[in-house]
């Protein structure tokens, strides 16, 4: 009897426990691996192009590491996933298990429809699976430190080895999507990609990371977000080689590869609270707004509008915007002065951003993008000081501080040197006529920021 693997996060071979625990299983029945992957209308109407032509390029690598016998097919999963299993005379499909809101109901209802076929989870996209750690009186974590040790005391398991020689079963499969059209400059996809990458961040840019992580200007982070939301590699892989890293000269320090290993603790934290939280993905945590505090209305969705394009007439809000537009990634230190922004200074909820972030973003992760988009906007459990506004002139001037970043994704301003770009109001007379004048003034619109948060807490 056929044994089914799913893929859903997980479009890589190599340490993949749910896709060795298929092979283990089709092996003792002396039969056959479906390798299936489905494609959801709802997936691909909801997303934005750039992340559907990552997802296709990843999909090709995928059927090519699968000896080109993946399956692909159209449709709902709980129609989809039944069907094939019948099809084929499966009674196991393999899943990685799917922790966040979407994918936990879609599984629920994969379930009921299978009737006597079984689906079986093994593992998670993180290395400690969400819901797994609670504070000593059993609660879920509300703050990131002591999940953090939490985390540490706990520990995780040496990536899964590679199975060899997998008996894929051949059976009948819709195209491959094709690739939609876009300008968006995308990273390589597929797990050898990934893997590639991974290694020449760690042979040469990693040593430097805990002082450079928040310079846009230079290319200082990994970019992993992309193949780690789909699962193209799992953060096992990148923990152990961390702690495999011979130390030498010139490479990374200990801080180093302490600082990066607390970025993908973050991950896992946030996965963790949306485990707990699942209205997370559309509500605030903590409300701290009255409701009459967001701008509506054609204003509102003409600054909406101006803030998508990249012309707020804020130079490192508009780099960041036209490089989210240009690449469908941004760095992180800009996505949270863009979204600081939009909630702080425009007065926009955070869930509006958020979901423009979720259809461009080729990383798109709804517990890494709600949840940080939470705490930018002071919303979530352990978020920044609520009254803290990012102020994008001096977060320019601190953090790109040649003015290189915004020359690179804000061609108006090539022309001006240095960091004079980040203040562009400033150049009199040779002030590029094409960029626009600044949409709101920061300094008023942070003071009604505040004066707004305070009336919230003083009506909760
Ligand atoms: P590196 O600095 O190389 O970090 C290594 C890894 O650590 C990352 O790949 C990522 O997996 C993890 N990491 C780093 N920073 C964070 C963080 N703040 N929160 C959670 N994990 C982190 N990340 C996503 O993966 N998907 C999203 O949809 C997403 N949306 C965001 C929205 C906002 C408003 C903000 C402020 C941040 C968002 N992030 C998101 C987090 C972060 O910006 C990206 O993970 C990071 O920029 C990815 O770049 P990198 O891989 O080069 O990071």
């Amino acid at each position: 009897m056929p044994v089914v693997h799913w893929f859903r996060r997980d479009l890589r071979l190599a340490d993949n426990p749910a896709l060795g625990a298929a092979v283990r299983a089709a092996r003792d029945a002396g039969d056959e691996v479906v390798a299936l992957y489905v494609l959801d209308p709802a997936l691909w109407r909801t997303s934005g192009r750039p992340r559907l032509a990552y997802l296709a390029a990843s999909l090709a690598a995928l059927a090519e590491s699968c000896d080109g016998r993946l399956v692909v097919r159209h449709g709902r999963a709980q129609e989809v996933v039944p069907a094939v299993a019948r099809e084929v005379g499966a009674a196991e499909v393999h899943v990685t298990a799917a922790t966040e809101p979407y994918g936990r109901q879609r599984d629920d209802a994969v379930v009921r429809a299978l009737g006597d076929a079984a689906l079986v989870p093994t593992g998670s996209p993180y290395a400690v699976g969400p819901g797994r750690l609670t504070t000593q009186a059993g609660e879920p974590f509300q703050v990131f430190t002591p999940f953090r040790r939490a985390w540490l005391d706990h520990g995780w398991a040496a990536p899964a080895p590679r199975p060899r020689a997998i008996p894929w079963a051949q059976v009948r499969s819709d195209p491959l999507p094709d690739a939609p059209a876009t300008e968006a400059r995308l990273p390589a996809a597929g797990e050898h990609a990934a893997l590639r990458r991974w290694h020449a961040y760690l042979e040469d840019g990693l040593a430097g990371y805990a002082s450079a992580r928040d310079r846009p200007d230079l290319d200082a982070t990994s970019v992993m977000s992309v193949p780690l939301k789909w699962g193209e590699i799992h953060p096992r892989t990148l923990l152990a080689d961390l702690a495999a890293l011979p130390r030498r000269a010139g490479g990374p320090s200990a801080d180093d590869v302490t600082r990066f290993r607390s970025e993908l603790v973050w991950r896992e934290f946030h996965a963790d609270v949306l485990w707990h939280h699942p209205g997370a993905r559309t509500r605030s945590l903590r409300p701290v707004l009255p409701d009459d505090a967001w701008a509506r209305g054609a204003a509102a969705d003409a600054a909406f509008e101006a803030w998508c394009a990249g012309r707020t007439g804020y130079p490192l809000v508009d780099a960041g915007m036209r490089q989210l537009l240009a690449t469908g990634w941004m760095h992180n230190r800009v996505r949270m002065v863009v979204a600081s922004f939009l909630v702080k200074d425009l007065h926009v909820p955070w869930q509006r951003g958020a979901e423009h972030f979720l259809a461009h973003l080729v990383d798109g992760d709804v517990a890494q993008n709600q949840l940080n988009w939470q705490w930018v906007a002071g919303t979530g459990r352990d978020a920044a000081p609520y009254f803290r506004v990012f102020n994008p002139v001096t977060q320019g001037e601190k953090f790109d501080p040649d003015g290189d970043y915004v020359r690179r994704w804000v061609p108006e301003l090539r022309e001006v040197a240095g960091a004079a770009v980040h203040r562009p109001w400033d150049l009199g007379l040779t002030r590029p006529a094409d960029y626009p004048e600044r949409l709101v003034d920061h300094a008023r619109e942070r003071e009604r920021a505040l004066a707004d948060l305070q009336r919230g807490k003083a009506e909760r």
